[in-house]
């Protein structure tokens, strides 16, 4: 044993011939020598560690290889080289999945932000007079069209848009708010924290199930700076109900002269019934109905990047551009521009080039084809390790949107003859491309409606890995 022992701690190459052979010299150009040395070095004194560890002759049976051990270095480095930002396929049918990235951006946002980002641009520069310029601007004339409203402005998420109509328009002021509406949106984004870090004070009126527009009304006060109202847009309450409907809302703001504000939340564009699904106030409609300020999201039903648009009354827009705060949640260049290109889609009528727009669209038939496509795919690369089978489905928008929505799909229900669904699962998510999906009574399923293009053949080299494993 002791004898062996030995062989082994002799065989440990010297630090320098392991960083220096060919397999890690391939790294040179991404990863510095010295890291590389450091990371040789730790494996080689953990490698002599265990030798002299050993208590079991078996441990030590085996001779060292000097290329197995370059491989062991250059797969830990690389590992620590990779991108931890990665494409994934998203395979669950949500289409707006908040931790995959919401919206897919459209291919022309994606080409301005090349052309743009990649050099100068006229970020805030007036190119008429040569003097300083705006980054409103470039987006303010298009987002007015789109609304109706009288001026726009945009910040770095919805979040940071409610923050700012508080910071400027009710710091140490009231705003009333509806029980009803007090919502919780994901990541702990709470509307009375929210007023609360903009320096203002809540006051709730009405009950959660029932608000009516005299509540709002016997609540102001002289110290009352908005009227606010939250669209409810991440649950629903149902059954004896009541809420202010914007309109309403509107008339007590005339009738009071309190300045009056919607999170809107989503904000779509664009009438969703004509795609089956449940009707959601857009954004022109709120703004018809009288609202001072509408705020709502860029990437949510918007399609676009993730932003906070805000879009109202000339007065109120200019006093949340002049305040400090707006410098801190400014939108960056890249936004900007990617901004810039979804509105344009919307002005141009292209709604088929928004991907969040198209996959909620798809029809059935589609979904059914794709679905039975890939079904087939699988079928031949699996072989008799699963049970493959198309079933109708639904799918959800996602991103605290028409929470009540299911959009009837169809999805690819793999169910494992080998190992565990869990291990199916578990083998997708760490595939080079994690491929994520849901399980569903010890069935995998695999919704059609979010694959992109190049998709399904990526699940399908993943599958047929997972088959041959067994
Ligand atoms: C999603 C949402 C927000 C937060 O918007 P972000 O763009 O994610 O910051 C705020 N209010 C409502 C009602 C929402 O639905």
């Amino acid at each position: 044993m002791e004898q062996l022992r030995r062989a082994r701690l002799r065989e440990i190459p010297p630090v320098n011939e392991l960083s220096q052979h060919s397999r890690l010299r391939e790294l040179q150009q991404n990863i510095a020598p010295a890291r590389i040395t450091e990371c040789v070095q730790v494996m080689l004194n953990e490698l002599r560690r265990q030798i002299l560890a050993a208590k079991d002759i078996d441990e030590l049976a085996h001779p060292l290889q000097i290329d197995a051990l370059a491989d062991a270095v250059y797969a830990q480095l690389s590992a620590g080289f990779a991108f931890r930002l990665q494409r994934v396929v998203n395979a669950t049918g949500i289409v707006l999945h908040t931790n995959c990235g919401r919206s897919v951006l459209p291919a022309e946002a994606l080409q301005r932000i090349v052309a743009i980002a990649g050099g100068y641009a006229n970020l805030e520069l007036n190119l008429a007079t040569g003097e300083r310029g705006s980054r409103y601007w470039h987006v303010e004339e298009l987002l007015c069209r789109l609304t109706g409203a009288e001026a726009a402005m945009v910040v770095n998420n919805n979040a940071a848009a409610v923050l700012l109509v508080m910071h400027a328009l009710a710091a140490g002021q009231e705003v009333i708010v509806s029980r009803g509406e007090l919502v919780e949106v994901g990541g702990a984004f709470r509307i009375p924290e929210v007023l609360k870090a903009g320096g203002a004070k809540l006051v709730e009126v009405g009950t959660t199930n029932k608000t009516r527009p005299s509540d709002f009304a016997t609540a102001v006060t002289d110290n009352t700076a908005l009227l606010l109202k939250v669209h409810t847009s991440n649950y629903r309450v149902v059954g004896f109900t009541q809420m202010v409907s914007a309109t309403e809302l509107v008339e007590v703001s005339k009738a009071t002269g309190i300045p009056v504000v919607e999170d809107l939340g989503s904000g779509t564009l664009i009438d969703l019934k004509c795609w089956g699904l449940p009707e959601e106030p857009t954004v022109q409609a709120e703004i018809a109905a009288g609202m001072d300020l509408v705020t709502f999201s860029g990437d949510k039903l918007l399609g676009g990047p993730q932003a906070g648009i805000i879009v109202g009354k000339q007065e109120f827009i200019a006093k949340l551009k002049a305040d400090q705060l707006t410098r801190a949640l400014r939108i960056d260049k890249l936004t900007l521009t990617a901004l810039e290109a979804t509105l344009r889609l919307y002005l141009t009528g292209s709604l088929q080039s928004i991907p969040t727009l198209q996959m909620l669209a798809v029809r059935e038939e589609e979904l059914n084809a794709a679905a039975e496509q890939l079904a087939c795919e699988l079928r031949n690369v699996v072989g008799k390790a699963a049970d493959i089978a198309v079933i109708p489905e639904f799918s959800q928008v996602g991103g605290g949107s028409l929470p009540t929505a299911d959009i009837p799909t169809f999805a690819v229900s793999i169910a494992p003859r080998v190992g565990t669904v869990n291990k199916l699962e578990d083998f997708l998510r760490s595939a080079t491309t994690p491929i994520l999906a849901r399980i569903q009574h010890d069935k995998l399923l695999l919704d059609v409606r979010t694959l992109l293009p190049g998709d399904a053949t990526i699940i399908a080299q993943v599958c047929s890995a997972w088959a041959e494993g067994y």
